[in-house]
């Protein structure tokens, strides 16, 4: 079972994918925010009741010392108990300190041998009474050194401190860093995103416009999309239509050719009748009977020219398109199809003039099929040309490459937004359709004769009126470079 995965779905997917990314980012910068927290939460916490402590520290010492050395010499009391009170309040204070010390944040290593030397000096667990007597509580350089000690662990402290900033500034640039990065990845995922799905939708958008193309050039043709998502569904009822278009052509054609042949053969027989009584084979016809019998004659014969394009349609669905072409001079073409096309303008009092080219090189193409385009434009342009006309027969060379045919005339010329769409079968000028003979064939025939010759044909109106229809034909240097 093949899963279906429709644009919108597509849609969604992109959009979770990319609040995926959004909230990832938030989470790490969460996370980042945190540590940046709790860092300095280390900072201000211990580092600073470091600091704070073992500021006081000091103070207890000399305050130890003086108020022993006051006492010895002025012998009062009261300078025991403030001796006492300063000693507790050290002992305190290094015992805050170490209590402050944890595994990822150690205090300095100073506090430990202050207090390991704090406690082992004999003289600083003594009693009051026994002070009176001991010359001296401590030497002076154990003093010294414990003092000392304070400084040093303070100055640690302080290089701390500084440490935990400059992590807390890293922490803060590393943040920043992973925020640009997840605005990148984001931006590139959403560009991507945006790309993949407006392609997996342009390409078979692109793909209908063309069948939808063809279509209006009757060309019928089935469209492949193999995306899972709604294009497919589309491309399936466009393939459903195109074949019904196509069936119902076919009927059409089929309709008109049976029809067509199922008229020719009774009509003929009109014509020969018709033909056999002014010809007096079947007895003496007045002035007036021949003269009737004339009118039906030619319009036996118009109708014969109506069904031998309705059969033309035929040859139109079965042109394969394959040819077999050769080598033909253009000027030559034009001489052999001069005779006709004269007579055909002298009909309307229409003057045909052929303007040959000279070293004019050779074009390939196949002969019969090239004339009918030619007698096709020509008989159209005397067709719907006034009397005491023009129509103008170039030969052009075109880019070196082709030769084009071009055939003006001087009449009422194709309405612009007409111009492409006479090229369709059965289609004829809105001007025209009600008051001119015709079934809209020619031209559809001769643009399919033309683009099988690699050539091309379109109309352009004259700036002093009328029109000119183009078709172009590859040279045969063009059509052996192409070739080899
Ligand atoms: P038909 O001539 O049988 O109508 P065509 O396919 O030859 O069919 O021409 C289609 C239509 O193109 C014509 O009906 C007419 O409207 C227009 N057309 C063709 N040639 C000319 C022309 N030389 N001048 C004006 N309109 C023309």
């Amino acid at each position: 079972m093949k899963i279906k995965f429709g644009i919108t779905s597509k849609l969604l997917l992109l959009f979770f994918f990319l609040l995926f990314i959004f909230y990832g980012i938030l989470l790490v910068l969460f996370v980042d925010i945190q540590s940046l927290k709790e860092t300095s939460q280390q900072i201000i916490s211990i580092n600073n009741q470091v600091a704070a402590l073992s500021k006081g520290m000091n103070d207890n010492l000399i305050s130890m010392d003086v108020n022993l050395k006051k006492f010895k010499l002025l012998k009062k009391k009261v300078y025991l108990s403030y001796f006492e009170t300063a000693k507790n309040d050290f002992c305190d204070g290094l015992d805050k300190i170490i209590k402050l010390n944890v595994p990822t944040y150690p205090i300095s290593s100073q506090w430990e041998w202050i207090r390991k030397s704090f406690q082992d000096n004999p003289n600083t667990s003594i009693h009051l009474e026994s002070i009176q007597e001991s010359p001296v509580w401590v030497e002076d350089s154990l003093m010294n050194k414990w003092m000392e000690g304070i400084s040093t662990a303070r100055k640690e402290n302080q290089r701390q401190i500084e440490q935990a900033l400059i992590r807390i500034n890293d922490l803060g640039r590393q943040s920043v860093n992973k925020s640009f990065i997840g605005m990148l990845v984001s931006l590139l995922a959403g560009i991507l995103g945006a790309v993949f799905i407006s392609k997996s939708m342009i390409g078979p958008i692109k793909k209908l416009k063309h069948g939808l193309n063809d279509i209006s050039k009757d060309h019928y043709h089935l469209i492949e999309i193999n995306s899972q998502d709604e294009f497919s569904e589309l491309a399936s009822a466009f393939n459903n239509m195109s074949r019904q278009l196509k069936e119902d052509e076919d009927i059409r054609s089929d309709f008109i050719a049976i029809l067509s042949h199922e008229i020719r053969t009774p009509l003929s027989s009109i014509r020969e009748s018709v033909n056999m009584i002014i010809e007096k084979v079947l007895g003496p016809v007045n002035d007036t009977q021949r003269k009737f019998l004339k009118i039906a004659s030619s319009e036996i014969s118009r109708i014969n020219d109506l069904l031998d394009h309705l059969l033309d349609v035929s040859m139109l669905e079965s042109y394969s398109g394959k040819i077999s072409p050769e080598p033909i001079d253009p000027n030559q073409l034009l001489r052999e199809v001069s005779t006709s096309l004269i007579a055909k303008g002298k009909i309307k009092d229409v003057t045909i003039r052929l303007h040959e080219l000279g070293d004019a090189p050779m074009v390939m193409g196949v002969k019969k099929e090239i004339i009918q385009v030619l007698l096709n434009i020509v008989y159209n342009a005397v067709k719907f040309s006034p009397t005491n006309s023009f129509v103008d027969i170039h030969v052009n060379p075109k880019n070196n490459k082709d030769l084009t045919f071009e055939v003006s005339d001087q009449g009422p010329g194709i309405p612009e937004e007409e111009q492409s769409l006479i090229f369709k079968k059965y289609y004829r000028a809105k001007d025209v359709r009600n008051h001119m003979d015709g079934v809209g064939l020619g031209l559809s025939i001769s643009k399919r004769i033309i683009h099988a010759h690699g050539g091309i044909i379109y109309v352009e109106n004259n700036k002093e009126g009328g029109c000119s229809f183009f078709f172009t034909l590859p040279s045969i240097n063009e059509s052996m470079t192409t070739q080899g």
